[in-house]
């Protein structure tokens, strides 16, 4: 059967990630990510984004499926809680807004941290990076969003190697948002 044009979307997460170590302003594009399903549950109410575009998604089914680098278990009920998938997307803006802050410090005159940051706790060196045609502050955004965006998707193959393939999407940030969006439009269009 053909395949749809969106089938292949986990082709541009993947070299997303790989354009990150050529140079860290490709970060940016990130953005994409992070406005497009809010858009999508926003103005269509529904979870179109997971469903067909999410190109992680499809990289970790790929990943599990094709190349059978998954365990296929069951995950364990916890991360299928309310208050843990709520706890987790409580914790993951609370980060992302730390991250906004540390641009703004930044951008008020602090010096910029040339490091990425793994599980929130793990600076690696990423002095390679040519941030020299941008401000300070420009790069230093990219930083934190690169770090953000490498640390979920390490979650999601460790998920995706431990459990079934998408895993990750059981506690998604992302995930947990859109769906809390078009769950509140549904209730307003029948109330
Ligand atoms: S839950 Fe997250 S990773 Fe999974 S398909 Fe949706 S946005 Fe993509």
């Amino acid at each position: 059967m053909k395949k749809h044009w969106y089938e292949y979307l986990w082709v541009v997460s993947l070299v997303y990630l790989i354009l990150g170590f050529f140079n860290i302003l490709f970060a940016w594009l990130g953005l994409l990510c992070f406005s497009i399903p809010l858009l999508i549950s926003i103005f269509g109410g529904d979870k179109a984004y997971c469903n067909k575009y999410c190109g992680r998604g499809q990289l970790l089914e790929i990943l599990g499926e094709k190349y059978g680098l998954s365990q296929r278990k069951i995950s364990p009920k916890i991360l299928r809680t309310k208050w843990f998938r709520y706890g987790f997307l409580v914790f993951f803006m609370s980060m992302f807004l730390l991250m906004i802050w540390n641009t703004y410090l930044v951008f008020a005159g602090a010096s910029l941290k040339e490091v990425v940051t793994l599980m929130w706790v793990f600076k690696l060196p990423w002095w390679w990076s040519n941030t020299s045609i941008v401000s300070n502050w420009v790069a230093q955004f990219a930083f934190g969003f690169y770090s953000v965006m490498l640390t979920s998707t390490i979650l999601g193959i460790v998920s995706m190697f431990l459990f079934k393939p998408r895993s990750w999407c059981v506690y998604c940030p992302m995930g947990t948002m859109t769906q809390a969006i078009c769950q509140l439009k549904h209730k307003k269009d029948n109330g």
